[in-house]
């Protein structure tokens, strides 16, 4: 009898069986073999696994069977007007959650103590806010025409369609891991699932047996995918008022963002005036009142500039429009939001790991139950959703914590949580460095070239250099670590 199995389901966009093998179940096998396990060889009576599976054995002779399992073979291709469609009401749907798990901050109150962490914390979900609501508007009629016409963005589209929008699809893909569990018939299953393998391996662990089951999942596309599902019921004319209310949102908070901006940049200039001034006052003793006098004028005079400008006008009207579009999300997906909690958590024991810059998994990372969710810091970077196998500090040991432990008693071993903190200081510093050498480059060229676009490019152009050097240094350092 086999001790663990530990089978490795996809996400969205995996066509070819071969490679996910070789770039999942392999990597992990790499790593375990690193560890306490060694590579055993098939067995002749080995039947029921995938192609690229792999055996190990561990010093306490425990079998271990690594299988990469894929559904893409089980999506239906729908037409591509058809995938269109959905698509565009999923990208609305999926800003929305984003802004829903954004809008949460906000409405958490802080206590005195905390307010400068709620402050910094609230900014910072406003941005967001305005950022994903921005892109979602700019890129909606494009993307919509990429998934139409462009037949690799429709595959991505087709995946996640076909998993929450076609329930017969749906149960066939449960089916596909859940079978593969039960007739495998090992003492415990170590379930692994990277974003939406990471939703189907949730759901295959609600008819499996809880004190034999292990999950580990990656990026989980789960908190995304169940507002996906539950959306198809909501009427057009909402999904109407879903987009309108985005549009105000988004002009809102710029009306918001550019008046406090301007506001900030003139309170400043007028204060660096007004001190200038008062040094003045200080150096030529004889005309000090008149410099102190000048200095306050200056002061007042832009703090009633702002009051009486037509922006803070508009500020007092975007700022009810802006309560009054979150209730509308509020509205439109509370009850959405109710459930979702509660299906995100399979009641077993595991892990979530949800890198902080990976778009797919954070909400999940915000509403996924604060027991199993481990944010890590991954590359810190747009690609961060790809990275998870290429992980070996975070990831991979994370993996390989939970096999080597499934079934025994377990204690927590410190090996996975150190070299997350290591990662995230590595990362942090070189986040640190690229700000630094992208600032002097900007501040070194402003000297030596005239024009300030010319700066700004280099500026631009350092930064980037930096982007490739940051990415370069995490993978030396899975590659050593
Ligand atoms: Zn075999």
């Amino acid at each position: 009898m086999l001790d663990v199995y530990a089978p490795v389901v996809h996400g969205i966009g995996v066509r070819d069986h071969k490679e996910f093998a070789e770039d999942s179940v392999r990597r992990v096998a790499r790593h375990l073999e690193r560890a306490s396990w060694r590579r055993d060889s098939c067995p002749t009576t080995c039947d029921g696994f995938a192609i690229g599976h792999v055996h190990l054995v561990d010093d306490g002779d425990r079998s271990l069977v690594v299988d990469p399992i894929t559904w893409f073979d089980e999506i239906r291709t729908p037409s591509r007007w058809r995938a269109a469609w959905w698509f565009l009401r999923a990208l609305f749907v999926l800003c929305a959650v984003h802004l829903l798990v954004n809008g949460q901050v906000l409405l958490s109150a802080p206590s005195v103590a905390g307010l400068p962490r709620y402050v910094w914390r609230a900014l910072r979900a406003m941005t967001w806010i305005l950022l994903l609501g921005a892109l979602t508007i700019a890129l909606a009629v494009p993307l919509t025409l990429a998934v139409a016409l462009v037949p690799r963005a429709r595959i991505l589209a087709t995946d996640a369609l076909g998993w929450t929008s076609d329930p017969e699809t749906r149960e066939k893909v449960i089916a596909r891991v859940t079978s593969r569990v039960v007739a495998t018939r090992a003492r415990h299953t170590v379930l692994i699932g990277h974003s939406q393998g990471g939703a189907i391996a949730t759901n295959a662990c609600h008819v499996l047996e809880p004190a034999t089951t292990t999950l580990v999942t990656m990026g989980n596309g789960q908190a995304l995918l169940i507002p996906l599902r539950a959306s198809r019921g909501i009427p057009w004319t909402s999904f109407a008022a879903l987009v309108g209310a985005m549009i105000a949102y988004v002009a809102a908070a710029l009306v918001i963002m550019r008046t406090l901006l301007l506001g900030a940049i003139e309170l400043t200039a007028a204060v660096v005036r007004g001190l200038a001034l008062l040094v003045r006052a200080a150096t030529d003793p004889g005309a000090a009142p008149d410099h102190v006098a000048a200095a306050g004028a200056g002061i007042v005079a832009a703090v009633e500039a702002l009051a009486l400008s037509p922006q803070l006008f508009l500020v007092l009207i975007a700022i009810p429009v802006v309560a009054v579009t979150v209730l509308v999300y509020a509205r439109l997906l509370a009850p959405i939001v109710r459930d979702i909690r509660h299906l995100l958590d399979p009641a077993i024991p595991g892990i979530d790991l949800c890198a902080r810059f990976d778009g797919v998994s954070h909400p999940f990372a915000m509403l996924g139950p604060p027991r199993r969710v481990a944010t890590i810091t991954q590359s810190a970077s747009l690609l961060d959703h790809m990275l998870y196998f290429d992980n070996r500090a975070e990831v991979l040991t994370e993996i390989e914590r939970w096999i080597t432990g499934a079934g025994g008693e377990r204690t927590p071993d410190p090996r996975a949580s150190v070299a997350r903190r290591r990662m995230r200081h590595l990362v942090r510093s070189l986040r640190a460095a690229r700000a630094v050498v992208a600032l002097a480059a900007m501040a070194i060229a402003s000297l030596l070239v005239p024009s300030a676009l010319a700066a700004a490019t280099i500026g631009g152009a350092a930064y980037a250099v930096m982007t490739l050097v940051k990415h370069l240094a995490w993978r030396a350092v899975q590659r050593d670590g």
